[in-house]
């Protein structure tokens, strides 16, 4: 029996439905994304959780009891009282989706701010998942806590997975961002960056130098994703490998395409896959969710 945690923000995901005047609503956020995903790919043998917090309003339950209805453990969504969760509205025009945030104050924008509740959550966890975006949201007091709580777990011997998922928008400035993120990537045992954005906002020539740069800051491996194009791989023996992914014939919406990428991965390296077949299924994995419309895409894990 296994149990991972993944710590960030659980949206509701407000979209036009095509009928006037109708809404669809759903949950999603990066880390929940590859929750979910983690959570389809694992056996029973492995419990996933989701480290959060959340109002006591009626759209925070509907958004826990949408975990609990996915299987994911919500016993670490802290509920606080005077809060509720964060919510976005995707507009469609011309195939291309923008997005519109209502996140400012969200519930989850305190997930970290009870020290005993966070390292009462990883205790016991063999993994915890978390990303730049769960940092992003943080004050700098929480940050620090919640950099401690994860370091405190590595310490005696969990593993940490961040990926950076680098958003300027969320950030005062960029120089902030760079800042943090490479902080937490010192506490992280694995990094999983996205070349594209690594590129325009640290500069890296290549992704070997963004894997080179994280492990730097002291992540002891890398794997650098780049859409399309080669997945590159850096161990914490020096040694540098370079995976193609499978071409995808209709890319649909690349929404989550990282977030399920990860979720392939360390499902299939949880289960003893050699790191070129875990990099496999997470780039398997990928392809279909972005050959379907939205985040959580329930037929993809089973096609994979
Ligand atoms: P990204 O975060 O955009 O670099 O993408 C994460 C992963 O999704 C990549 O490593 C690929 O496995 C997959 N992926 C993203 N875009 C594409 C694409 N256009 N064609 C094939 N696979 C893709």
């Amino acid at each position: 029996m296994g149990r991972i945690v993944s710590i960030g923000e659980c949206m509701g995901e407000l979209s036009e439905t095509g009928s006037p005047g109708m809404l669809s609503m759903g949950f999603a956020g990066d880390t929940l994304n590859t929750a979910y995903y983690l959570r389809h790919s694992l056996g029973e043998d492995w419990q996933v959780d989701y480290v959060s917090a959340a109002g006591t309003d009626g759209l925070s339950d509907r958004m826990v009891d949408f975990l609990k209805s996915e299987g994911i453990g919500t016993d670490h969504v802290r509920r606080l009282a005077d809060k509720t969760i964060g919510l976005y509205y995707i507009t469609l025009k011309d195939g291309e989706r923008s997005f519109t945030y209502w996140r400012n104050d969200s519930a989850a924008r305190r997930l970290a701010s009870d020290p005993a509740a966070l390292n009462r959550a990883l205790e016991g966890a063999d993994l915890a998942y978390w990303s730049g975006i769960t940092l992003a949201i943080l004050s700098n007091q929480d940050r620090l806590a919640l950099i401690e709580a994860l370091g405190h777990f590595a310490g005696k011997g969990g593993t940490v997975v961040f990926d950076p998922n680098l958003r300027p928008r969320l950030w005062d400035n960029p120089e902030t961002m760079r800042g943090w993120v490479h902080r937490a990537a010192a506490v992280s045992d694995l990094c999983l960056p996205s070349f594209e954005d690594e590129a325009t906002w640290f500069g890296d020539a290549d992704a070997a130098a963004t894997a080179r740069r994280y492990q730097a800051e002291g992540a002891r491996r890398v794997i650098v994703k780049n859409g399309a194009d080669d997945v590159t791989f850096a161990g914490g023996s020096g040694e540098l490998f370079r995976f193609s992914v499978p071409s995808v014939e209709h890319v649909v919406d690349t929404t989550a395409a990282g977030d399920s990428f990860n979720a392939g991965y360390l499902a299939a390296e949880l289960n003893g896959a050699s790191i070129e077949n875990a990099v496999a299924a997470g780039a398997r994995l990928a392809g279909r969710v972005i050959g379907a419309r939205g985040a959580l895409v329930p037929d993809a894990v089973t096609q994979a």
